[in-house]
């Protein structure tokens, strides 16, 4: 972590665009833009003066209006199943988290937060009952990007290249990423240039409890996977889960998805926590597979992760086999998903940890609010 020079911008708050049009100020060329911006992009690069492959004159010119801000793990938690939970401290001392968790084939996916803490006040959601603290800048969202794959070549993980380390990056963290659009959007335009760590659209998901109007700036500024945390068909059990449904009922948030672009095979993910007696009934998997008619979606079941903080539990193992079944029978890829570093409350709607200023754990913990599950972007059934 890196103190905040006044009156210097950080770097990693830019965009190639940004980066280019602020360097042009102090007298440096395009060219050169694109060379330092792309440096600024490599895991281990955490100052000006580590940038040695540019001459002198031109990284002291660069330090006098602009440094690196960077973060480093505060306490990583390793899961039997091999997640790993990494907490990070920021400048101002909030906590936040991101979730590494490895999948088949030596793969990783990493779940990013976009928020300290968050305003939506979903029910089954600690983070909500966290409140909101602020947005996450660029930096810190792509920091933690960065960071991650700093502690994954630390711990003898290697790859070819920064780009090969990560290969899905899930918006799911603690916070609502379209509750913080214009820092989302310009850390997706940083993670997903060519000149940096080059994510494809097809790698990243972006997941919301259904903020509507910025879905539709989502598909018109990006072509990212698009998440949903749905959670009911019903409105009236929505709007008691989900108080964002009373904003934007779920008329608006399923016209929202069928008017979000789709690229070739690509289709939305539906989040959908299955919590005891409340939206778990054989008619609630009906409603909605009505509900979904036309939408092309993947379904991804995620049995509530019980915790001492929520009044909330799963459903018995065979009732979720017959919530699947009932969506399967209707057309609907349905998965149930495994929660993901439960042992290290890294999961689904379990806690994320939560480190106070002086650094000890808090019995209580936030939670890891939307479902760190994603090991792969939603495809085509
Ligand atoms: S589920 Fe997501 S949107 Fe809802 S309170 Fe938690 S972090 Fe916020």
């Amino acid at each position: 972590m890196t103190a905040t020079p006044a009156a210097k911008a950080d770097l990693r708050n830019l965009s190639r665009g940004q980066l280019t049009a602020m360097v042009k100020e102090i007298g440096i060329g395009a060219t050169r833009a694109n060379r330092i911006f792309s440096l600024l992009q490599q895991p281990g690069c955490h100052d000006l003066a580590d940038l040695t492959m540019l001459k002198r004159e031109l990284r002291e010119k660069l330090a006098r209006h602009g440094y690196l801000s960077h973060l480093a793990p505060a306490t990583v938690e390793k899961s039997s199943d091999g997640t790993s939970k990494l907490a990070f401290r920021l400048a101002d001392g909030a906590m936040i988290e991101s979730v590494l968790i490895p999948t088949e084939h030596d793969r990783h996916t990493l779940c990013v937060s976009s928020q300290v803490g968050c305003a939506m006040g979903c029910r089954f959601c600690l983070t909500g009952t966290m409140g909101f603290t602020r947005n996450l800048t660029p930096a810190e969202i792509v920091n933690q990007v960065l960071a991650t794959i700093e502690y994954m070549t630390a711990q003898g993980i290697h790859r070819a290249t920064p780009r090969e380390f990560i290969n899905n990056l899930v918006f799911m963290g603690m916070g609502e990423p379209l509750a913080n659009y214009d820092n989302l959007l310009t850390a997706l335009n940083i993670l997903m240039d060519v000149l940096g760590l080059e994510f494809t659209e097809r790698r990243v998901t972006v997941s919301t409890c259904g903020i509507v109007p910025r879905i539709a700036d989502l598909g018109r500024d990006t072509r990212v996977n698009l998440a949903i945390s749905m959670h009911s068909a019903d409105d009236a059990t929505r709007s008691r889960l989900m108080p964002v449904n009373r904003t934007y009922p779920l008329e608006q948030l399923l016209a929202a998805c069928r008017a979000f672009p789709l690229g070739k095979k690509k289709v939305i993910l539906i989040e959908y926590i299955l919590l005891e007696g409340i939206n778990d009934s054989d008619e609630d998997a009906r409603l909605l597979a009505e509900k979904l008619s036309g939408i092309p979606c993947r379904i991804n079941l995620l049995p509530y992760n019980q915790s001492a903080d929520l009044p909330y539990r799963p459903p018995a193992p065979e009732q979720v086999k017959r919530f699947q079944k009932i969506l399967r029978d209707q057309g609907f890829l349905t998965l149930v998903r495994d929660s993901r570093g439960a042992d290290i409350s890294a999961a689904c709607g379990q806690l994320a940890g939560k480190i106070p200023s002086d650094g000890r754990k808090t019995a209580r913990r936030a939670a890891e609010p939307h479902h760190p599950t994603v090991d792969s972007p939603p495809k085509q059934r």
